[in-house]
């Protein structure tokens, strides 16, 4: 199911994904309505195809299902007014569906962080979440895109009630869960890079204890150093 919800248009592939079964609530819905995957790719042919795609320097923007997965996992943290943090947020696509959900029209306004470690394509997706009408959220500080190791988190801008990882990582990195708040939830791909994956939903609840679940099995780029993805140090 899962690869087949490919559509001609943003529109269309949303309710393909819906009527997939893979978007099941109404907000997330609405969120992914309102980012257009077309201005978050090279190649816009392809926007709407249920695949990864390539975004250059070793990185590629997540199939379409894995942004809904992740979106609807950590749907029940991304309250109005919620703080998110978006680790190896790539292209932006999935910053921006943060936002919509944490800053709806009249409710509180909720704050996403991106961190990703190629500087380029850092610059480039402030500009894919301009094309897409977030200039005013990147400009008030709503919206705010760091070049930097996600391996580190944020902790200025932190606690988050979510943290989103879109890259596989060796192991939970610690300074990730320090920064998740009580309550709070990441939801994380780990394992080997080309090996065994799995999502970690890993909750912290309102006094501070952990808890990890693996979900389901998955194929992510690695969360690693950049020398190590790019061949430049
Ligand atoms: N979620 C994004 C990108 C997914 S690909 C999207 O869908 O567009 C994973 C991203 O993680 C890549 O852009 C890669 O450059 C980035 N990445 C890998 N290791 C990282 C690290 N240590 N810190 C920050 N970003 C990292």
């Amino acid at each position: 199911m899962a690869w087949h919800s490919s559509g001609s248009t943003n529109a269309e592939l949303v309710s393909n994904m819906s009527a997939n079964g893979l978007i099941r609530s109404e907000l997330v819905r609405k969120a992914m309505n309102a980012v257009d995957r077309a201005n978050y790719v090279q190649n816009k042919r392809d926007a709407y195809h249920d695949s990864p795609q390539y975004i250059g320097h070793g990185a590629t923007i997540s199939a379409p299902h894995m942004h809904a997965h992740a979106a609807e996992n950590l749907f029940p943290f991304l309250h109005p007014g919620a703080n998110v943090l978006d680790v190896g947020s790539g292209s932006g696509y999935l910053s921006a569906v943060f936002y919509h959900l944490v800053s709806p029209p009249s409710s509180p306004t909720g704050k996403v962080v991106g961190i990703e470690h190629i500087p380029e394509l850092s610059d480039w997706s402030k500009s894919n979440l301009r094309a897409d009408g977030l200039g005013a959220a990147l400009d008030s500080g709503s919206v705010v895109m760091i070049a930097g190791d996600g391996r580190l988190g944020s902790p200025e801008h932190g606690p988050f009630n979510a943290i989103h990882v879109g890259a596989a990582a060796p192991e939970i990195p610690a300074p990730l869960v320090d920064q998740l708040a009580s309550p709070g939830r990441m939801f994380i791909p780990v394992g080997p890079d080309g090996g065994e994956q799995a999502v970690f939903q890993v909750d912290k609840d309102a006094s501070g204890q952990v808890q990890k679940k693996a979900l389901f099995g998955v194929m992510y780029v690695p969360l690693t150093d950049r020398k190590e993805q790019t061949g430049v140090a």
